[in-house]
């Protein structure tokens, strides 16, 4: 048990995460956040009306890893959060008006694609199949292990892994990998989606990331009780019990070190001393603004950025039994829409949308009758675009193509509205550019690109969230808090 008080900068769920996981351990632990409440990405938006949203992730998998730290701290997880399996999980609305429904169970989704689309239900198990094996090949080691030490490296899983990289598909695109799995187009495209899970592109990420889909269709999506925030929220609860100190409204400004050590932390109130520094800012930050003096890792900070996004909270006035917790309207030309993204860095004029609705399991998110629809468009990261104009364009756009879909004029029947786009998700949360997910994976090498957990030049500091390894999402954030917990503590 060690007593060296520790800071961490940010109360994202990874900060969260790693502020459980250290105090389970021992640590004092003190987390500074520039908000005035946690969450960062992970929010929650009210809007006059009775309508309650929540800000970011809408999708959640991996619940496994949010009860194990309630396992941890010799906690009933359920006295704390609450999920079910979503069925269906999505439902999707192609752009020449044919309807698929994602439904959990795997034989069930492959009928229903067999009956709408026309492609073999055992050619959709068969990929299914091969996705489950991929991420069972790999998972375990690059996501669970830093692949910053050479001591990852050793072990015979790692080794075994690595030997099974190149017919997992370093070579090829995921979207050359669904071309051959499928001849329909429309199917192709549903799994080409899985890219941007990540913040990627699916003509350019490597086919290995074909193994996303196993997570909600092998593995499970899953909805929580009171919503994404709850997560969050319950973690909170638990931090603050095991004795974590949360500070709000205090941005830190500065890591404090001597001679290649960390030894505090400088905020506008006051200046501390910390032994340990885990940073949950994005990395780009840290380095530019809380450590300029110090050299910063270059080649690291210029991988390309993920997508970012543009969304509209819209409390809307009618209910849509058709619709579910996840929706997606997909655009005609799903390349020119990634073209644009991450090639001329706009947005297409026929963007795929992706409508979340949470009322239809908790109705106090909405008022009786109406629904609270947050409607995501993926979008490039903040490079300077006119984003006023973009916006309106893309509204008009979203409002087109869902409206045509559903066979009803949506504009009017919205009844409150809050708009968020990569400027104010880069001013509320620090993320570079406002880029979701850190640096994209369109690289085949990315994930040994990422910056690791743990800085290789001051001691006592570390990494943890979207921005650093393995990656963004919420499952990828709540294991770099593991990572991060293991590597101080060994
Ligand atoms: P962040 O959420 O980035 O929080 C960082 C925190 O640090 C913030 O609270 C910020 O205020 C604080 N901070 C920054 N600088 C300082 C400072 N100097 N001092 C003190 N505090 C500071 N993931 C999924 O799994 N499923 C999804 O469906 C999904 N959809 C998404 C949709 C949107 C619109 C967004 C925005 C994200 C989505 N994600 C999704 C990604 C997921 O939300 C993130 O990967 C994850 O929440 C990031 O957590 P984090 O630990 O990196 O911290």
């Amino acid at each position: 048990m060690t007593q060296t008080p520790t800071a961490i900068i940010g109360a994202g769920i990874g900060g969260i995460a790693t502020a459980v996981r250290l105090a389970v351990r021992g640590h004092r632990v003190v987390v500074f956040e520039a908000q005035e409440s946690f969450g960062g990405k992970m929010h929650q938006v009210e809007l006059p009306g009775g309508y309650r949203f929540d800000g970011g992730p809408s999708l959640f998998t991996l619940p496994h890893l949010v009860d194990e730290l309630f396992e941890l701290a010799g906690r009933n997880p359920a006295d704390y959060f609450r999920y079910q399996r979503l069925d269906p999980i999505t439902e999707y609305f192609f752009a020449d008006g044919t309807r698929v429904t994602a439904w959990a169970d795997e034989k069930k989704f492959a009928r229903e694609v067999e009956e709408k689309l026309g492609v073999p239900a055992a050619d959709v198990r068969a990929f299914l199949a091969r996705s489950g094996r991929a991420y069972d090949a790999t998972a375990g080691t690059f996501l669970q292990k830093s692949l910053h030490k050479a001591g990852t490296y050793l072990s015979p899983d790692v080794l075994k892994a690595l030997a099974a990289l190149p017919q997992l598909g370093l070579t090829s695109t995921m979207h050359q990998r669904h071309e051959a799995a499928f001849s329909d187009p429309r199917l192709v495209q549903l799994f080409d989606r899985f890219a941007t899970y990540n913040g990627s592109d699916p003509y350019q990420a490597p086919a290995t990331l074909s193994m996303i889909p196993h997570l909600e269709h092998g593995i499970g999506a899953f909805y929580p009780e009171g919503g994404i925030y709850a997560i969050a929220q319950s973690l909170v609860r638990l931090a603050e019990e095991l004795g974590v100190e949360f500070r709000y409204n205090e941005p830190v400004r500065e890591i404090l070190t001597e001679s290649g050590h960390i030894t505090g932390l400088r905020t506008d109130q006051d200046t501390y001393q910390f032994g340990q520094v885990v940073s949950n800012m994005d990395v780009v930050p840290t380095y530019r603004h809380l450590l300029p003096t110090q050299p910063a890792p270059e080649r690291t900070l210029s991988q390309p950025r993920s997508s970012s996004a543009l969304i509209f909270y819209w409390g809307v006035a009618r209910r849509f039994p058709e619709l579910g917790v996840h929706n997606i309207f997909f655009s005609e030309d799903y390349k020119r829409e990634f073209e644009a993204i991450f090639g001329q860095q706009t947005i297409s004029p026929d963007p795929t949308v992706y409508v979340n609705i949470t009322s239809g399991h908790t109705p106090t998110d909405a008022p009786e009758g109406h629904e609270n629809w947050f409607v995501m468009v993926n979008v490039p990261h903040d490079q300077g675009q006119d984003w006023p104009a973009l916006v309106a364009q893309t509204r008009a756009a979203v409002l087109r193509r869902v409206s045509q879909a559903l066979g009803t004029d949506i504009g009017p029947l919205i009844r409150a509205e809050h708009v968020w786009d990569p400027p104010g998700i880069a001013a509320r949360t620090s993320s570079f550019g406002g880029a979701l997910y850190g640096s994209s994976s369109n690289n085949a090498l990315a994930a040994f690109l990422r910056h690791p957990n743990f800085s290789r030049r001051l001691k006592g500091l570390y990494f943890c969230g979207g921005s650093v390894h393995p990656g963004g999402g919420i499952p990828l954030c709540l294991l770099s808090a593991h990572i991060v917990s293991d590597l101080m503590n060994n």
